[in-house]
């Protein structure tokens, strides 16, 4: 048995996107990314004159929002297009007040249910792998593979700090440690599908790995998962 659909779950910039987009090359997968769902959301709702505490008008946003994830049309360093109502959101959707905000957006119950039965749709096609908080335990609890990585929050904030310098855009290292402990504590302790690993997913903490290294673990991973299938 191959695997043919590959969660990754885990905490901000600890390496989900760049490991789910190798692997998806490398196996030429489908790379999903379900967090600029809830970003885009949120980037919707501060866009309109509606208070990001008022779940009843942010869900009806994300029931009514069109959004389209494109591959990249461009080498700016993005991974994908992200098109909201056609217009092209790509970095608006990480920017700061995004960052802010985005942990609350992803709180409401019926923001949650319209973004997942979207990615369970995407997902139960195969030939993908996801990427979030709640991929391995909610999305797609079938997911032959399941990883979560992790990695400490100083080295999580250091990457995003460098990010932004090479973006021409710094933001202050202190500034970004704090939001992002802040969004942990938010994704992780909410009651509805909390960032948690999943009790067969494969622990990985990237801490101390380079990009390879992360890599190279993973792809052993989904060879053992087709071994187990063979044997
Ligand atoms: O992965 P990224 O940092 O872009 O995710 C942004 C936010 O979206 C997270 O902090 C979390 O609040 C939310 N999210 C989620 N479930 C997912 C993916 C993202 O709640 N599957």
């Amino acid at each position: 048995m191959k695997a043919r659909m590959i969660a990754i779950d885990g905490p901000a910039a600890s390496g989900k996107s760049t490991l789910a987009q190798n692997l998806a090359s490398a196996l030429d997968y489908l790379y999903f990314d379900t967090g600029v769902m809830y970003r885009a959301v949120t980037l919707a709702t501060l866009k309109s004159d509606t208070l990001v505490k008022d779940e009843v008008a942010v869900t009806a946003i994300a029931n009514e929002l069109d959004l389209d994830v494109q591959p990249p049309s461009n080498d700016d360093g993005r991974q994908c297009d992200v098109l909201m109502n056609g217009k092209d959101v790509t970095w608006e959707i990480r920017s700061p007040a995004v960052d802010e905000n985005v942990s609350q957006v992803s709180m409401y119950p019926g923001v949650r249910q319209a973004m997942t039965v979207r990615q369970r749709e995407i997902g139960l096609r195969g030939a993908v792998v996801m990427v979030g908080r709640d991929i391995g335990t909610v999305v797609l609890p079938e997911a032959e593979l399941k990883i979560y990585l992790d990695a400490s929050v100083e080295a999580r904030a250091n990457r995003r700090y460098e990010e932004s310098l090479q973006r021409g855009n710094p933001v202050e290292y202190d500034v970004i440690l704090k939001r992002m402990r802040e969004r942990d504590r938010l994704d992780s302790t909410r009651t509805l599908a909390p960032l948690r690993p999943a009790d067969d997913a494969v622990i990985l903490d990237s801490t101390k790995l380079s990009i390879h290294d992360v890599f190279e673990k993973a792809l052993a991973l989904v060879e053992d998962v087709t071994q187990q299938g063979e044997a």
